[in-house]
């Protein structure tokens, strides 16, 4: 007997009845991004290797340990979406023709974690991107964290925590990661062993392990703002006051560093503090990345900022009313009277099934049992998954006319056929 083929650890299915979960968080997050400005990008789900070590940098986790190759030249299974969408504005002379842009995607990413609650190695991101002669505009800063909060509000999420951090300059950011170094070089053989091989490679790192052991040590250090100078302080303040009169609330956190190497200035993440997610509870995070654009060969003045935020998180954080406030329901169930059990010759079978394909044509959702089923079974599914119910038999067919039952009110009325789908798109909008 051969062993049945199972799909890779760290995937999952998304099955049907998921799937609408998705459909609707897709949809509630697209309008939100319009509402923006923000227009959907997509680029190719590999990219090169080269580009993922250019911009996430070759000594973040992400590219050391991370990153799905694929066995041929030198291309790699995408890890986040940031990359991409820099090097498609860029390639594409985005800057030349039109200079600002503001980007969304869906999509699929890539990492080869050790898979875990919330942690997946193929996983899917909402992201936003702007890019433009931004480089030093706070308000986009504001707007992006807004954004981002209004997203997860808008999928019915609330106990959320928002944290914000300021990297500051590259040069500024070098200096944060020898203040970092400085303290923690006497706990190095405390650290976990990831962390000891981060605490040469990537110091940052060491800040966001979930180790106790590390935790413990990291608690200890002291990090304030030292290693900014006077011009980063008012940039970060500047979008601290925009949040606050956007009244974003939000916590600074001088732990909050990001592992990728492309960012700098003011970074930010958003935390599920409900129950459900365990330690990985970041629904989403971002900042700024202004000199990843020159690294990739834009022109000087260029900056871009962005955030992702991981759907599966956001499903692990929704509650069941959430999930339920996202389903869309039919908009019509198709409900049918006096059929011998069983028979797909009856006549009025026939008529609802053709009854049931013109109001489809109509652009009017709905659906019916095939399998004839007796009339109280029908309405009780027609009241699970639908808006309306549009009742029909043997009298209704002669008579040219339908019942409509509104399936809220419970109330219900007998209307001419031809007048159906008008009545139902009035009643529908
Ligand atoms: P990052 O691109 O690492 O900044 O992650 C942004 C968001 O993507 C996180 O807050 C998570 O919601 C999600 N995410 C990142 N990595 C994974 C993963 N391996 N599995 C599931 N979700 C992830």
């Amino acid at each position: 007997m051969t062993n049945k083929l199972a799909r890779p650890r760290g995937t999952s299915d998304i099955l049907p009845d998921e799937a609408n979960l998705w459909q609707d968080i897709e949809e509630k997050a697209r309008k939100v991004l319009k509402v923006y400005g923000y227009k959907e990008i997509r680029t190719p789900i590999f990219e090169e290797t080269e580009l993922f070590k250019r911009s996430l940098g070759q000594t973040s986790d992400v590219v050391q340990k991370q990153m799905l190759e694929l066995e041929k030249e030198g291309l790699s299974l995408r890890p986040e979406g940031t990359a991409s969408v820099v090097r498609s504005y860029l390639e594409n002379g985005l800057d030349k023709n039109q200079g600002l842009a503001k980007f969304f995607y869906f999509g699929p990413m890539f990492r080869g974690e050790r898979p875990q609650k919330g942690r997946l190695r193929q996983f899917h991101q909402i992201g936003a991107e702007v890019i433009g002669p931004i480089s030093a505009f706070p308000f986009f800063d504001a707007e992006v964290i807004v954004l981002s909060v209004h997203l997860l509000e808008a999928l019915g999420l609330r106990n959320l925590k928002l944290k914000i951090n300021n990297l500051g300059t590259p040069a500024e950011k070098e200096k944060l990661s020898d203040i970092l170094r400085e303290q923690l070089k006497d706990q190095v053989k405390d650290l976990c062993s990831d962390c000891q091989e981060r605490f040469g490679r990537n110091v940052f790192r060491i800040l966001d392990c979930k180790n106790e052991q590390c935790r413990q040590v990291v608690e200890k250090i002291k990090i304030d703002d030292s290693h900014l100078d006077q011009r980063s302080r008012d940039y970060f303040s500047e979008v601290k006051n925009w949040l606050s009169k956007l009244q974003i609330p939000f916590e600074v956190a001088p732990y909050l560093v990001r592992g990728l190497d492309y960012y700098v200035g003011p970074v930010f993440e958003i935390s599920y503090e409900g129950e459900g997610l365990g330690s990985q509870n970041a629904l989403g995070a971002g900042g700024r990345y202004n000199s990843l654009l020159q690294d990739l060969g834009g022109h000087d003045g260029l900056g871009g900022l962005g955030f992702a935020l991981g759907i599966e998180r956001i499903i692990l954080a929704m509650g069941d009313g959430e999930k339920k406030s996202l389903d869309t329901p039919l908009d019509v169930f198709l409900v049918y009277k006096s059929i011998n059990a069983g028979d797909l010759r009856d006549s009025v079978y026939h008529k609802v099934f053709e009854l049931l394909n013109v109001i489809r044509r109509n652009g009017v959702s709905a659906d019916m049992l095939y399998i004839p089923t007796d009339f109280p079974k029908q309405m009780g599914v027609a009241g699970k998954r639908a808006r309306f119910a549009v009742i029909v038999g043997e009298n209704e067919f002669k008579e040219n006319t339908v019942m409509l039952k509104d399936l809220k009110s419970a109330t219900q009325e007998k209307i001419p056929a031809n007048q159906m789908i008008e009545t139902l798109k009035k009643r529908l909008c």
